[in-house]
């Protein structure tokens, strides 16, 4: 599964849900998600490839989170209007050789 997701998002950005949505047949739920996404975070740091993620925004008042798990809710106040946070890899990070 880890290795569908880095295939996902090392091709192009995708959301929480998007991916979810993606992996909808494997019959994923958003904790499982979130912890998988954990884990590639660790991935990346050992092979060397850059995760980047967007942080989780309140469209209410602008407040960001800057985690890896999208927030269900606003932590300054309380709306539950959050744009999630996108995912993207760079593999060949620090090996551009060709
Ligand atoms: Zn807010």
């Amino acid at each position: 599964m880890i290795k569908r997701i880095i295939e996902l998002i090392s091709s192009n950005y995708y959301s929480f849900s998007q991916l979810l949505y993606e992996l909808k047949k494997y019959n994923i739920k958003r904790n499982d998600l979130i912890n998988y996404l954990i884990k590639i975070e660790k991935i990346c740091k050992i092979k060397g490839w850059k995760l980047t993620y967007t942080p989780s925004v309140c469209k209410n008042c602008g407040f960001k989170v800057n985690e890896i798990k999208p927030i269900s809710k606003c932590p300054k106040c309380k709306s539950e209007k959050i744009e999630e946070p996108k995912y993207f890899i760079e593999i060949n990070y620090g090996n551009k050789k060709d």
